[in-house]
This record gives structure tokens, C-alpha cells and sequence, in this order.
């Protein structure tokens, strides 16, 4: 028999929980779109928006959308067929961000730091050296199929260090709202999020943070179509021209509500909070370790992320991912591969832990003890004491 029972618990990289708050929040009717409390929760989302990515000085673009479509929005406004755009690579998502641009027919250069590691500045430095016509260099913040967090100042020194000109996009989808983030103060020209991670809110909204640099590039970029185009949105003539369209109504609601809790909490509190649960999975993850074939992805500590953590089995995992979903009620994020062969393909010696929003310690607690619980119902070899372990982790102010 099943000990499923109640609200069935998520424990993936995205979409996240939700909390009760931001679905309240969205409990409603259609709203009125010409005037009225719409207007001003879109403008307060906006600014809570800047704050969330530390990034006062930017035009925040709201698209209906998720993160694919903020990467397409963000290409095709600030490019033309034929640029040439440096791409890091560290897993799964800047790959992909950088096919999609080479289907706009923009050229891309890369570097792939392989699976297990962070970018490493210095080759990003000695590539813009080589080659000064390299227009913008692309990366994500946290990549969500390896777990590793890349040190985005770190490129961005290193983007100055070579002289270059170059712009800086990051996708934070992964990482905003739980990772340290400062767009303006790191000189990142385009920031991508979207709304189903750390902002805790349904996927459905796509975001752009357009700098100054970012938008005057748009002037001459040979891509921009009607729908993704930065210009209208930044200078609406109504309401709804910032949306190309009808407003995502019930996202705004949900992501006013959710963005309210960051500030109530206190963003750089969220920003510790997801460093002190992740710490906790790391601990019990290491303890598995010391008994099996159980180990972090990622083994700089310094590099793992707060949002997410991969996890290697050397065992097929399925089995044991199929016994927490079916009879303890707990999903985990499957493993993506991280080899250079298509998207999406499915990694079966590891799996995801998403710690990433709306989380505290039962929770973690909880999907440790729960993995811990099937590791025994399946017999599967480990090292003992891991829920010990990510207690005396929390434990440890
Ligand atoms: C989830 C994610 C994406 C893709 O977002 P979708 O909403 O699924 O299109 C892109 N990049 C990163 C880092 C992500 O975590």
C-alpha cells in the first residue's frame, strides 16, 4: 500500500511551490485592463522587480511567456544574422540559449567548461583577447542541469580585463530570488528571468532587465519582430502596448503577492535562507556519499548552488525516483543529460533536488528523510546518518 497521502509534495527545480499567498492572490475574476488596481500592481511589480535583481537602473520587460521566450526576446532585440556571440557552457541552458540563437542565424562561439564546473574567467578573457569582434557573451548565472553557480562579476572583470566592448546577458531564471544577484552594480547589460523558480509564481511570465547599453544595441538589431520588441513596451502609448496585447492579469496579481513576501522577508534573508537549506542537502548528500555511490555533481563547494543541487547516483536512478512519486508522495527532479548531445534528454545515474522559493527546514528535512526512507525500502547502498547530517547543518547557525 501507498503512504501517499494530502497535498503531494514537489521537490523539483521548477516550477516551484507556490505559496498560499500568491494563489489567493490570483484567486479572482477578470480584472478591468484599461484602468483601475491593475495599472498600479503592475507598476509596483516593475519596481519590485528591479529590486529583486538589484537593478534600479533597468527597464524591466514583462513578457506572456516562459524562459525560452525571454531568451528569444533578449536575442532578437539586440542582434542581426552574422554577429558573433561568445558562449559559456557549464551543463545544459546556455547550450541551449545558444542554439536558439544560431536558428537566428546568430553566429556563436563557445566554451565548454564541461559538466562539474564553473566558468573560468581567465578563458573568457584570453577568447575576447583573440577575438575582438565577438559582439556579446552569454551565460547563465545557475545552470540547472549541473547545479553549478558561476561567478557572473568574475566575467564581468574579465569582459573589462580584455578590453572588450562586448554585451553581457545572463540568465538568472534559475537563480534569481535565491542566489546573490546584483545586475547594475555587476555591469550585466541583459538580465533573463522568468516567474516559476524563486519568484514562486505559476510559469507564464518571462522576463527582460534591458540596461542602457542593451537598448541602445536594440537601435540597430536586424532580428527585432513586433511581439518581443523591447521599444514599444519601454515607451507604451496605453496600458496594455507593454504587453504587445492583453496583460498576463492573474500572473501580476500572483507575482505582486509572491514579490511581497522577498521584501517582507528581506531579499538578502531569502538569499541566506536558500544558502542554509541547500547546505543542509549537501550535508546529507555527502553522508550518503560516505557509504555508496552517492555524490554532489558539482564538488567545489564554493560553485554549488543554493536553487538546485544535482545529484550522482552511479545507479539507475528511476527506481528509486519512481518509489518516492508513487508511494511516499514525493516528486524529485529526473537528471538532465549533460553531455552535448540534444535537449532534453533524460541523465538516469543522477537526479534534482529543487530547493529553490517558497521552502524551510521541514520541508528539506522532509525530502531527505523521504529520499532516505526509500534508499532503505529499495536496500540501495549508503553511507549512514545523512538526516543527521542536514540537521546539524541547519543546527549550525
Ligand atoms: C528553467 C530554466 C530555463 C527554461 O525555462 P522555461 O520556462 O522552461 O522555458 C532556462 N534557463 C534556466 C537556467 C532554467 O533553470
Amino acid at each position: 500500500m501507498t503512504l501517499a497521502h494530502g497535498r503531494h509534495f514537489q521537490a523539483i527545480p521548477g516550477p516551484s511551490a507556490m505559496p498560499e499567498e500568491v494563489l489567493a492572490a490570483m484567486h479572482r475574476d477578470a480584472p478591468n485592463i484599461y484602468e483601475g488596481s491593475l495599472i498600479d500592481v503592475t507598476l509596483r511589480v516593475e519596481e519590485r522587480l528591479k529590486a529583486v535583481a538589484r537593478a534600479p537602473k533597468a527597464e524591466v520587460i514583462i513578457y506572456i511567456t516562459n524562459g525560452h521566450g525571454a531568451w528569444e526576446g533578449a536575442l532578437i532585440n539586440l542582434f542581426s544574422p552574422g554577429d558573433k556571440v561568445l558562449a559559456l557552457y557549464t551543463g545544459r541552458f546556455a547550450r541551449g540559449w545558444a542554439d536558439m540563437a544560431k536558428a537566428l542565424r546568430v553566429g556563436i562561439e563557445e566554451i565548454d567548461f564541461g559538466a562539474r564546473s564553473p566558468v573560468d574567467p581567465q578563458r573568457v578573457e584570453d577568447a575576447l583577447r583573440r577575438d575582438k569582434s565577438i559582439k556579446a557573451v552569454l551565460m547563465v548565472q545557475t545552470d540547472t542541469a549541473s547545479s553549478v553557480r558561476n561567478d557572473v562579476l568574475g566575467v564581468r572583470r574579465a569582459i573589462d580585463a580584455a578590453g572588450s566592448d562586448a554585451l553581457f546577458l545572463v540568465d538568472c531564471i534559475a537563480s534569481l530570488g535565491c542566489e546573490p544577484y546584483e545586475m547594475d552594480a555587476w555591469g550585466v547589460d541583459v538580465t533573463v528571468a522568468a516567474s516559476q523558480k524563486g519568484l514562486m509564481t505559476p510559469p507564464g511570465i518571462g522576463l527582460n532587465y534591458v540596461g542602457e547599453k542593451a537598448r541602445a544595441a536594440r537601435k540597430s538589431a536586424a532580428l527585432v519582430t513586433p511581439y518581443w520588441d523591447w521599444e514599444p513596451r519601454i515607451n507604451p502609448s496605453v496600458f496594455h502596448a507593454r504587453f504587445c496585447g492583453t496583460p498576463p492579469t492573474h500572473h501580476l496579481y500572483g507575482l505582486d503577492a509572491a514579490l511581497g513576501m522577498i521584501e517582507r522577508e528581506g531579499l538578502e534573508n531569502v538569499w541566506e535562507r536558500h544558502r542554509r537549506l541547500s547546505g543542509a542537502v549537501h550535508a546529507a548528500v555527502e553522508a550518503w556519499g560516505g557509504g555508496g555511490s552517492w555524490e554532489l555533481n558539482i564538488p567545489d563547494p564554493a560553485h554549488r548552488s543554493w536553487a538546485v543541487s544535482a545529484i550522482r547516483t552511479g545507479i539507475d536512478a528511476n527506481g528509486l525516483r519512481s518509489y518516492c512519486d508513487a508511494e511516499l508522495d514525493l516528486t524529485l527532479g529526473v537528471g538532465i543529460s549533460l553531455s552535448s548531445g540534444a535537449v532534453g534528454v533524460r541523465e538516469t545515474g543522477m537526479f534534482r533536488i529543487g530547493h529553490m522559493g517558497h521552502l524551510n527546514p521541514p520541508a528539506i528535512l522532509g525530502t531527505l528523510a523521504t529520499i532516505e526512507t526509500a534508499m532503505e525500502a529499495l536496500r540501495l547502498e549508503r553511507g549512514a546518518g545523512a538526516v543527521e547530517a542536514a540537521a546539524k547543518s541547519l543546527a549550525r547557525a
